[in-house]
């Protein structure tokens, strides 16, 4: 991969160890010829085997003896085909430790120079305009190199060796602040007054802008919530280091790997219960910051502004120790990146700007990831991961272009795949498509991307989905003509899982979301697969439901209680429902009336086997919440009530129950049905036993942890009878629901305690975000 260090590595090694010879990087590799002593020989594999540059991915080293050449000097040889398209481009890297080390030294020519970089760090993907990635390519192209930053980068013995983005606070890139009339020496220092003082500044970062405010400032936190018309969804936290992190968040081993890995996403962490009792950093977070959620997404400064931001707020007492730092959009729309359009876009929500004249070419989120069973579970794959390509499944080989493939994914958290030999470079998170800006954003990354890595498709995947904004892109193409290829979301979301496992079929798939796009029409989303890349047979599902209303259930749960309960008390009349559900006093008999008479009727009332909605049934059911502000957001609580009684009673480093064996009683009853052709799951059962334990005022954190139980219970049933017809037992799991890490690992353990092997996502979203990988899969795997 370029601009990693990797060639410079071999250098200095080899200088080290007085050896002659060269190194060159080609398109399937890296080839070094070494002449010199036996052991020196066995040294430099050593250092490549055991110290490589941190970003270097080495899949094998396969020595060879050729004849010596009496060679007298070590070169790093200049590539002729580094311009093709297989030449790797890099993520953006979090700040090193040397160069935090550099702007920290007021002896340094980088001290406090907010742009320092080098080959192990900095701006990448973000910067890039086109191949082969040189700095003429990229955002740097403005700023000439000093003839010191010059010597850096053509000295292989330095750490800035060939880093493109390489600059000093002589050539490179400066902050402004706007909103006032100010110094830029004083740029840092101003803003941080400003947070201090409660105000909204926009910071231009590496992806992007973020929002910024003191998040222990509630008053500063809700004006910032009100301004970008958020209601409730999280804000995302940025704290200087881990120990503040703990101050008020649990924080795991594991969590703390991925919190200070160079990608530096932000991880979903514990808060913790009890607010710090430390009398200098007595401040709480503002409970605006993550209502309601026992959850706080927290990342740590990846760029050295952020370092600077927080190491002068220290430096000068300010209290400000944690920042909201939000992607800086309205509601939907994607973030900004443009220093003029951030301008106009956020004049009304930001009270200050700071600032860069470093362009950004393509806008970069910050990647969220949650940790389960000790690995990172992807939920939005963005900076640091993109684009590092996936290489998906030992089988299928072929270099041919004209398996050159475009996948462009599904509605909501809207990603695009491209696909070439075995590498599936997936793009950063685009969003959901309804949003206008965002359908613009999908069609700049398609070209974009498609330009950076020199692929042009001739194959293109889509959704089944005929009303996709992304399917009906790829219908409208004139310029060429694509072979299309269909193909059924949940057969996306299980090919993803396998691709990423790089496991091959038939495994026995299990999808469950929110919404998806059925063979038969319905709406599907609890879904149990026999699936290999190229096809699937639906096994098995959640009994459909009537969803009254369609997709206006999906923001009003408790629509979906009233279709459940319906079935479940036989009896539905307006105050039979409400008598047996106090949650639902708060809707009026009217309207409750129109659902009743909808479903009845079966008019407006497509079927669905959604797992997603059959939470929020469960969530509106128990007075969680009767309507959602964002998407999966009844799901999220329903998970958070059940793992917050299970911690009280179990504690909260118990592992989670076993096998079914042991959680007989911990789970409501519910119904395997079987035709000759599916196995159904039916929960109406399980309905009628919550509403009877609510009326026996069982805690509601007790039905939640049980309905969780229900789901893993019903399924290690149901895919234990496919298995026993069908002989798989291979497991994969994936779909929005997952992001659950309560069922994902009741699920796992239930599924593995009877003998299944499982398959979980890591390096893909469980979300639609995976759909573009496993429609890649699909794609290749048909047209092979
Ligand atoms: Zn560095
Ligand atoms: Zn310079
Ligand atoms: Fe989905």
């Amino acid at each position: 991969m370029q601009g990693i260090g990797f060639r410079p590595f071999i250098y200095k090694e080899a200088l080290r160890l007085g050896l002659a010879g060269h190194v060159l990087n080609h398109s399937s590799g890296v080839t070094i010829e070494a002449e010199g002593e036996q052991e020196a020989i066995a040294g430099l594999i050593e250092a490549i085997k055991t110290s490589p540059p941190p970003f270097a991915d080495i899949h094998s080293v396969e020595p060879q003896e050729i004849e010596p050449k009496g060679e007298r000097t070590f070169e790093i040889i200049e590539s002729r085909d580094m311009g093709t398209a297989d030449t790797l481009i890099s993520a953006d890297i979090a700040t090193c430790d040397e160069c935090l080390r550099n702007i920290c030294d007021q002896k340094n020519r980088r001290f406090e120079y907010p742009f320092t970089n080098c080959t192990n760090c900095g701006p990448r993907y973000t910067i890039i305009e086109g191949i082969p990635y040189d700095r003429p390519k990229t955002s740097m192209k403005s700023f000439k190199m000093c003839p010191e930053c010059e010597a850096e980068y053509k000295n292989p013995l330095d750490r800035r060796y060939h880093a493109q983005p390489n600059c000093c606070p002589v050539c490179g890139p400066s902050l402004e602040v706007r909103g006032a009339k100010y110094e830029v020496q004083s740029a840092i220092s101003d803003v941080i007054k400003y947070l201090s003082y409660g105000k909204i500044v926009a910071i231009k970062g590496l992806g992007g802008f973020h929002l910024a405010v003191d998040a222990t400032n509630e008053g500063a936190v809700l004006r910032l919530r009100k301004r970008k018309m958020r209601d409730e969804k999280p804000f995302a936290v940025m704290m200087p280091d881990p120990e503040t992190v703990r101050l008020y968040c649990e924080l795991s081993h594991d969590e703390e790997k991925i919190l200070t890995s160079p990608q530096r996403p932000i991880v979903l962490l514990r808060k913790k219960v009890r607010s710090p009792k430390s009398k200098v950093r007595n401040q709480k977070i503002a409970e605006a910051v993550a209502p309601n959620n026992c959850y706080l997404g927290v990342m740590l400064p990846y760029t050295p502004l952020h370092h600077l931001l927080f190491l002068r707020a220290k430096n000068e007492k300010q209290k400000t120790i944690a920042l909201v730092m939000t992607s800086a959009n309205i509601s939907d729309e994607p973030i900004c990146y443009k220093n003029d359009e951030a301008i106009e876009r956020l004049k009304d929500i930001a009270d200050y700007f700071l600032l860069h004249n470093r362009d950004i070419y393509i806008r970069t989120d910050d990647s969220i990831t949650r940790v389960m069973n000790g690995r990172p579970l992807m939920i939005r794959r963005a900076r640091g991961y993109t684009p590092q390509p996936i290489a998906i499944g030992p089988k299928y080989k072929a270099e041919s272009r004209k398996y050159e493939i475009l996948s462009v994914g599904a509605e909501l958290k809207n990603t695009i795949c491209l696909l070439k030999g075995g590498k599936a470079f997936i793009s950063h998170h685009i969003g959901n498509l309804e949003n206008s800006a965002s359908y613009e954003a999908f069609e700049q990354a398609i070209d974009h991307l498609s330009k950076i890595f020199d692929i042009k498709p001739s194959i293109i995947a889509h959704d089944m989905h005929p009303e996709y904004f992304s399917t009906k892109w790829a219908f409208q193409i004139k310029s060429f003509h694509p072979q299309l290829i269909a193909v059924q979301h949940h057969h996306a979301h299980i090919a993803s899982c396998m691709a990423e496992n790089r496991i091959d079929g038939p495994v026995i798939g299990i999808a469950l979301d929110g919404t998806g796009y059925g063979t038969d029409s319905n709406i599907w989303g609890g879904e149990i697969l026999i699936a290999d890349y190229k096809d699937f047979r639906r096994a098995g599902h959640f009994e459909y439901i009537p969803l009254p209303g369609g997709d206006a259930a999906i923001k009003n749960p408790w629509q979906v209680a009233v279709a459940y309960s319906v079935e479940a008390l036989k009896c539905p009349s307006v105050g039979f429902i409400k008598d047996a559900i106090p949650a639902l006093n708060g809707i009026s008999d009217e309207k409750i009336g129109i659902v009743l008479q909808m479903i009845e009727k079966r008019v407006n009332t497509p079927l669905t086997s959604s797992c997603g909605r059959f939470f929020d049934a469960a969530a509106s059911i128990l007075g969680i919440r009767n309507h959602v502000n964002y998407e999966g957001q009844a799901a999220l609580e329903l998970e958070m009530l059940a793992s917050r009684w299970k911690d009280k009673v179990q504690g909260p480093k118990t592992k989670i129950g076993p096998n079914l064996k042991d959680q007989r009683n911990e789970y409501y009853p519910f119904l395997i049905n079987k035709n000759n052709l599916y196995i159904t799951i039916c929960y109406v059962d399980t309905i009628k036993a919550i509403i009877e334990d609510l009326k026996q005022g069982v805690e509601k954190g007790e039905i939640a942890y049980r309905f969780h139980n229900t789901i893993a219970a019903a399924l290690t049933e149901a895919v234990l009878k496919v298995s026993s017809v069908s002989g798989i037992r291979n497991v994969a799991l994936s779909g929005g629901c997952f992001q659950n890490i309560l069922l994902s690992e009741k699920l796992k353990k239930s599924l593995e305690g009877v003998g299944f092997s499982v398959y979980t996502h890591s390096l893909v979203p469980p979300n639609d975000g995976g759909i573009s990988l496993g429609q890649a899969a699909i794609a290749r795997a048909r047209v092979e």
